[in-house]
């Protein structure tokens, strides 16, 4: 038996009838109705303003009904709405990041996963020590720049697409550094980058085995980054850096990656790691996450960051990828969480993946 996520619950029960899957309209949300339409559910979208017209040109991503709301920040006070629907949402970058992660935890409706993950995901001093404390490798932190001994990376806190972010090659460039915020320096790994697409599920009862349930690995991608990919093309960073160019790292796009296969034992391994800590600091994660690293020359993998939810980064993957081919065909992650959720009330367990 596994674990009950609502504690307390902050919403009441669903109804009988089959749940309608929800999402604010943006992200990954086209795959998500998508998904949930192959699985026989409905759906609905929240928009802010009215619908996005994109929307007429896929038919087969486009919800049922959609909700428009004034401002993502008032979908609370349409909790009754999606309630009488029977509205189950899920959860997205966009999604939380315009609601803010507070307001997200408090929404009195039921939500996809634990909402507890979201309060250990956004503070990256909490995430640092729940994936240390998984046996996680991370980049190095230097507290003093008298530490630091090679190239860095200054991130500061909540930075949307690393903007301001600062590189120095050594402890000398960071004597230019003047920060304007909170602030970490973190070893720059050189290496490649892969943002790693995972599923937990809490019910399954086969496949690659971590706490009481199974991790499935469904997509891989990289992501394209204005304008640090293409600062290479004009030539180093300090003639850019006299020309008042600064490196961002504003994601414009993905693109599919595949490890090398003797790399994958490596990848699962952190991915249960990340998993199995994850239910003793908070009862455990449910559904997609995405572990975002580098593989060094040395083909050690480094965690810089994780995503405790859908990333966009799957969109790559709407019929399937070449992992989750392997898994079952067609297999997108916005299929995967409703087969989750279809499987879960089929088993009178919806409350192990519903918070
Ligand atoms: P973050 O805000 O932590 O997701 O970082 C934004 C981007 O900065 C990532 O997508 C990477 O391209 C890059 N990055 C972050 N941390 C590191 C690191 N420690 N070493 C090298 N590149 C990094």
């Amino acid at each position: 038996m596994g674990i009950q996520l609502s504690e307390p619950a902050r919403h009441g029960p669903l109804s009988e009838k089959l749940p309608t899957v929800a999402t604010l309209c943006s992200h990954s949300s086209l795959q998500i109705f998508h998904g949930a339409r192959l699985e026989g559910f409905p759906t609905l979208g929240i928009s802010r303003g009215p619908p996005p017209r994109f929307y007429d040109a896929f038919p087969l991503g486009r919800p049922d009904k959609f909700l428009p709301v004034p401002e993502v920040r008032e979908i609370a006070q349409h909790a009754d709405e999606l309630n009488r629907e029977n509205a189950v949402l899920v959860p997205h970058g966009s999604f939380v990041e315009y609601l803010g992660p507070e307001a997200f935890q408090r929404l009195p409706v039921p939500v996809f996963g634990n909402r507890a993950v979201i309060g250990w995901e956004s503070d990256r001093e909490k995430e640092r020590v729940w994936l240390e404390s998984a046996g996680v490798l991370m980049p190095e932190r230097f507290t003093d720049p008298s530490q630091v001994d090679g190239p860095v990376i200054v991130k500061y806190y909540g930075a949307k697409g690393g903007k301001g972010f600062f590189l120095a090659k050594n402890r000398d460039g960071l004597k230019d550094f003047r920060p304007t915020g909170p602030h970490v320096i973190q070893e720059y790994v050189l290496g490649t980058r892969y943002y790693v697409h995972f599923f937990y599920s809490p019910i399954s009862e086969t496949g690659y085995r971590v706490a009481h349930g199974s991790l499935e690995l469904l997509g891989m991608d990289r992501r394209d980054e204005a304008n640090i990919d293409e600062l290479y093309k004009l030539g180093a960073q300090e003639e850019l850096l006299k020309a008042g160019i600064r490196p961002t790292f504003v994601v414009t796009g993905n693109v599919p990656v595949v490890l090398r296969e003797s790399l994958l034992p490596q990848i699962f391994d952190v991915g249960a790691r990340i998993v199995a800590r994850s239910v003793d600091l908070f009862g455990g994660m449910v559904g997609p996450f995405c572990v975002e690293g580098i593989m060094t020359e040395d083909l050690v993998f480094k965690v810089f960051e994780i995503s405790t939810r859908i990333v966009a980064g799957t969109n790559l993957f709407v019929s399937g990828s070449s992992y989750s081919d392997l898994v079952r065909p067609q297999l997108s992650m916005g299929r995967r969480i409703a087969l989750e959720l279809k499987a879960a009330r089929e088993q009178g367990r919806l409350g192990e993946v519903i918070s």
